[in-house]
Parts: structure tokens; C-alpha cells; sequence
């Protein structure tokens, strides 16, 4: 008996299988965003989520501010000049920006939430408030938006001073935003208290794992 079908057609019939494997996969995939004013801890918070729950996977943004001590081009931010930043948004390259500081631009490109979402991953979201109501209103029920607050506003300036990786004006800006940040709580789906730093981890962990394995 002759082959049924031919090259061409089984051939079609693969992409179509494999596209539609994929697209179901980047179909599951949810968006954990968490913002906080600087200094509260989000960092930590979601560096030991990443590291506990392998299905995460860290959306690295683009910013046009200066690289710090030990950060990476490519895994902590895409390190842009402004100039090149303002080309991306003319090409419609991200889902959110924001001019965080003055002058310093931040933003989540559209290829880094699909590029996770094809690896079958959730995607996690270390952006600020603005950005992160933003994606909250473009995914709706897919996101979920998590805050994390400081104990108090002396002991955030106490951690950004500890952290030793502002100068005297940025750490003046980032304690003034944090002020204004604070009063966006309402907006979030849940606030994490990060006063015991492993009580917020596990509370946090708690409420992730519980997300993600809804359908
Ligand atoms: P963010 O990402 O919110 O700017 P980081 O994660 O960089 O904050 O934390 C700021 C500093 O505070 C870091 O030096 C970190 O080690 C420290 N830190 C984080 N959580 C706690 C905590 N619960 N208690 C004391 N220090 C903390
Ligand atoms: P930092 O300079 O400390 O790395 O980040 C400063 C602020 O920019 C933080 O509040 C951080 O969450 C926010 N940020 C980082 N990436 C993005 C992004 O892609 N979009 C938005 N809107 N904010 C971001």
C-alpha cells in the first residue's frame, strides 16, 4: 500500500501539532508581579522564590541607568543608553515603561514575557508601582499582584543604608518614592509585611504555590 500521505502534508501536520503544543503551554502561563518601595526587600523575597519553586522564572526588564557593582548585562537588567531605550518604545517593543527616576527609564519588553511563557514558566515581575498596576490591568485574573512593605520607613532608609548602594541624592529619592509608593496598597492582591524576613518568604511562597496550580 502506498504511504498515505505525502511529504508536504505530514510535514504541515507536524508545525500545526508543535505550534499548538506550544501556544498551549504559553496559554497556562500566569504573571506574578511584585513591587515595593526600595529597600523593603523585594529583591531577597524573590530571589529565594526563584530558587524554591523551579516553574518561575524572572522577567529581566531593560533600564537606562547605570549598572551597579556586580550586576550583569543580560541577567540583572538589558542595560540601555536612553537613546536606545526611546527607540524600543517608538517600536512598540514593551508591554509597560515607566520614567521610574527622573531620567532613568525601566520597562518590561513584550519578547522576554513570551520567551518564558514558551518555556512553559510563569513569569515574575520585579517592577514599580505603576508598572506592576499596569500589567495587573492587561492580565486581569492571570496576574497576580503582590507588595511588599517595609516595617516602617526609618528601617527602609536603615536597609538602603546597609545595602551601601546609593549616594546620598538617590537614597533621598528612593526613601521620598517610597512614601508615595506606600499609598498604592489597596491596589495589590495581597501586602507582605517583610519585618521577619523567613515568615515573608513562606507567606509569600504559600500564596504563589496556590496560584499557579489554579487552572
Ligand atoms: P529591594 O529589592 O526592595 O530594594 P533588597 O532585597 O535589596 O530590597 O533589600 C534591601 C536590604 O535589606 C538588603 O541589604 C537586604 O539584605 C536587607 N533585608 C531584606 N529583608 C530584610 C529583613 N527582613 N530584615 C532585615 N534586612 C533585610
Ligand atoms: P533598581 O534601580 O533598584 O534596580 O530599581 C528601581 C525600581 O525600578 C524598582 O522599584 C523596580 O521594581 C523598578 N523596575 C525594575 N524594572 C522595571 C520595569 O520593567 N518596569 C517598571 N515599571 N519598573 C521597573
Amino acid at each position: 500500500m502506498a504511504y498515505p500521505f505525502s511529504f508536504p502534508i505530514t510535514f504541515f501536520w507536524l508545525i500545526i501539532v508543535h505550534s499548538a503544543f506550544y501556544n498551549k503551554k504559553a496559554m497556562n502561563g500566569k504573571l506574578l508581579i511584585f513591587s515595593a518601595p526600595s529597600g523593603s526587600g523585594k529583591t531577597t523575597i524573590v530571589k529565594r522564590l526563584l530558587g524554591q519553586i523551579p516553574e518561575l522564572e524572572f522577567s529581566i526588564s531593560a533600564c537606562s541607568r547605570p549598572k551597579r557593582e556586580g550586576e550583569v548585562n543580560g541577567r540583572d537588567y538589558h542595560f540601555l543608553s536612553v537613546d536606545e531605550f526611546k527607540k524600543r518604545i517608538e517600536n512598540d517593543e514593551f508591554v509597560e515603561w515607566e520614567e521610574v527616576y527622573p531620567g532613568s527609564f525601566y520597562g518590561t519588553l513584550k519578547s522576554e514575557v513570551e520567551r518564558i511563557w514558551q518555556k512553559g514558566h510563569h513569569v515574575v515581575f520585579d517592577v514599580d508601582v505603576k508598572g506592576g498596576l499596569n500589567i495587573k490591568r492587561l492580565y486581569g485574573q492571570r496576574a497576580l499582584a503582590i507588595f511588599v512593605m517595609p516595617p516602617s520607613i526609618e528601617e527602609l532608609q536603615k536597609r538602603l543604608e546597609l545595602r551601601g548602594t546609593e549616594t546620598p541624592e538617590t537614597l533621598a529619592k528612593r526613601v521620598g518614592k517610597a512614601r508615595e509608593e506606600m499609598g498604592y496598597t489597596k491596589d495589590y492582591d495581597l501586602v507582605i509585611v517583610n519585618d521577619n524576613l523567613d515568615k515573608a518568604v513562606a507567606e509569600t511562597m504559600e500564596t504563589v504555590q496556590r496560584f499557579i496550580q489554579q487552572p
